[in-house]
């Protein structure tokens, strides 16, 4: 029989519903549903017509549904009819997944029927995980940050009290020095006295280096000899990271050729290397760090080798995007910012993830400056090695899967 223009158009708005709508009597059969019900649930109307609703629900939901239908008959009132509430479906192949279920209901000469519109909810979860994910980030990266001031805070308050011990010392030195004539002359004095200027000295200067490091300024691209660059980094990576019983060793060229670049950059992308590197290292029975460089005809490389486990599979795949840490406190944000730093200089980070007993090396090329000069003679001779790349690089963010994080 040929369908009435009621029932074509009944169709027809049924199956452009972007929800899905599911027709059920009061024997819970389902009688219609529709296509974007098919989608949702992985079955065609035929296979699901005159079977029970519960079919397409977890089994712990399937026996509440039962309850609710009955509680309904028997009471009339309404827990879900008119309502609507959050409840898991079940797809064919047995996973389940949030839905948003209203239901109404409909009292036809063929008896009681109930309408379900079906909302798939999990875009909408998949999105509000995210804005967790990025809250939590976020409160976490001002406390970071918070702790930076902090830092530039301290630092700050301790240049007085240094200036001032550095002053008595040296009245001090003056006094047993005889200026006056007649100051006692032993040795072992002086000595000490001496220890204790170097000692604060080098506080002095930790507290300067931090001060620069953390403080705001625009890019400054100088010619940088790398070995004071890796001496001042070590300095500082010395400060708040546990790097006792670690064995570093250093291995520049003398004759290395110098970098052009913004020393507080790479000295930004170091710290964080060998921070890296000494927590990897940290536990394991000989910890050791290696700092190596090598000149190439356009490049230095530096690599930063450790004696740690080595980067694991799923940890290197996300390793250079933002975000991606394995650490309680880690913002997951320091090797996607050395990367994008060191190539906005015209070089690479790169890594070697080694495991099996091997542990991580990571390499840094950057542009040295040695042929400089005689390529500036020669303008017409084409760029300059180390010359800006015309884009700036920007800091690859890792798109989460619904699992986030791991
Ligand atoms: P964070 O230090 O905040 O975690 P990074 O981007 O610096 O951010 O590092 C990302 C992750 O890479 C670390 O959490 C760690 O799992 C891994 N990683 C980095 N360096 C090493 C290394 N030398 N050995 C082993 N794993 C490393």
């Amino acid at each position: 029989m040929p369908k009435t223009v009621s029932e074509v158009r009944l169709d027809s708005l049924l199956n452009t519903a972007v929800d899905g709508i599911i027709l059920i009597d009061d024997a819970m059969r389902i009688l219609v549903f529709n296509s974007a019900c098919e989608q949702l649930f992985g079955y065609e109307a035929e296979e699901v017509i005159g079977e029970n609703v519960s079919m397409l629900m977890p089994h712990e939901y399937a026996h509440e549904h039962d309850d609710y239908v009955n509680h309904y008959m028997e009471t009339g009132e309404r827990r879900i009819i008119g309502i609507g509430r959050e409840v898991r479906g079940k797809h064919r192949d047995g996973t389940d997944f949030p839905i948003e279920l209203s239901v109404g209901e409909a009292l036809t000469p063929a008896g009681r029927q109930f309408v379900g519109i079906v909302r798939d909810l999990r875009p909408r979860k998949a999105v509000e995980r995210r804005l967790n994910q990025l809250q939590a980030e976020l409160v976490h990266l001002a406390r970071v940050s918070a702790m930076d001031e902090m830092g530039s805070a301290v630092a700050h308050e301790l240049n007085q009290p240094l200036t001032a011990v550095m002053l008595y010392l040296q009245a001090v030195t003056r006094r047993i020095a005889g200026l006056n004539g007649d100051g006692p002359q032993d040795p072992m004095i002086t000595e000490t006295i001496d220890k204790a200027k170097r000692e604060a000295e080098r506080a002095g200067n930790i507290i300067q280096r931090m001060r620069h490091f953390v403080e705001k300024r625009e890019p400054d691209r100088r010619s940088v000899a790398l070995h004071t660059l890796v001496d001042d980094t070590l300095e500082l990576t010395s400060v708040g990271t546990n790097s006792e019983g670690i064995q570093t060793h250093v291995e520049l060229p003398d004759d290395l050729a110098p970098i052009e670049a913004d020393p507080v950059q790479i000295q930004q992308i170091l710290v964080n290397l060998l921070r890296n590197a000494f927590e990897a290292v940290r536990g394991s029975t000989d910890p050791k760090v290696f700092i190596r460089a090598r000149q190439m005809p356009e490049t230095v490389m530096i690599s930063i080798e450790d004696s740690g486990p080595g980067i694991p599979q799923e940890v290197h795949e996300r390793l250079f995007k933002a975000f991606s840490t394995s650490k309680r406190t880690g913002m997951g944000l320091g090797l996607s910012i050395s990367r994008s730093i060191a190539q906005n200089h015209g070089g690479d980070l790169s890594v070697d993830p080694g495991g099996n007993g091997k542990g991580a090396t990571f390499q840094l090329t950057l542009p040295h400056n040695a042929n400089k000069q005689s390529k500036q003679l020669y303008p017409g001779a084409g760029a300059i090695a180390g010359s800006q790349p015309m884009t700036p690089h920007p800091i690859t963010v890792e798109d989460h899967d619904e699992g986030g994080r791991q």
